[in-house]
């Protein structure tokens, strides 16, 4: 829908794109056809496992009507496990088309910044914006270790490399492009980090 043009027919993913209120611009390399679309900001809620981003994710369906809340998890299906460019993009096309009805896309997921440094899609989003849970070390490696063993979260092979995840955004998420926003949740309780993920969500749009 988005790719071909309407005016000539041709099929270009990376059409020139300008963004503008009330509607963007989507032009057409092949023929200069403009067609208008709302180009609004993508948000992401981003962290290591065990930091709170599901249940978060989960009250932010029902308290937060300001944005569309879509677990990158969708996108995680066995055709698209190795195909990490196609499912990225393919996460992105899908927010493109919800956010025509005029809701920007908040999805909840590990993303950053690099993952999306080649994306074709995301010239369609006026903006992206990452906020990232974190937590003390101790704190989530108590989370991961009370989780139902089914989940196979508790052994060292899963905690270690989420560890290093939390200590990685403490060290970069500030020289990101754009910079990722820290929340880190040690000590606070549940509702307290959902009450400022919501902030954040308010003051970001
Ligand atoms: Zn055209």
């Amino acid at each position: 829908m988005f790719n071909i043009c309407p005016a000539c027919g041709a099929y270009t993913p990376d059409k020139k794109v300008v963004h503008a209120k009330p509607k963007s611009r989507a032009i057409c390399p092949d023929c200069g056809h403009a067609h208008s679309f709302l180009g609004l900001p993508i948000l992401f809620l981003t962290g290591p496992s065990g930091v709170g981003k599901s249940t978060i994710g989960l009250m932010l369906q029902q308290s937060c009507p300001d944005v569309v809340v879509m677990e990158s998890d969708l996108f995680w299906i066995a055709p698209l496990q190795n195909e990490t460019t196609t499912r990225t993009e393919l996460m992105l096309r899908v927010a493109k088309n919800i956010m025509q009805a005029g809701k920007p896309v908040l999805i909840v997921g590990v993303a950053l910044p690099q993952h999306f440094a080649q994306s074709i899609e995301k010239r369609y989003f006026s903006a992206m914006h990452y906020l990232a849970l974190t937590s003390e070390d101790a704190i989530l490696r108590k989370r991961l270790q009370a989780r139902p063993e089914w989940r196979q979260c508790g052994t060292e092979a899963f905690i270690q490399p989420q560890l290093q995840f939390n200590q990685w955004l403490k060290e970069n998420a500030a020289n990101r492009t754009p910079p990722i926003q820290l929340l880190d949740n040690g000590n606070l309780t549940i509702d307290k980090t959902h009450q400022l993920v919501v902030t954040w969500i308010r003051e970001t749009l």
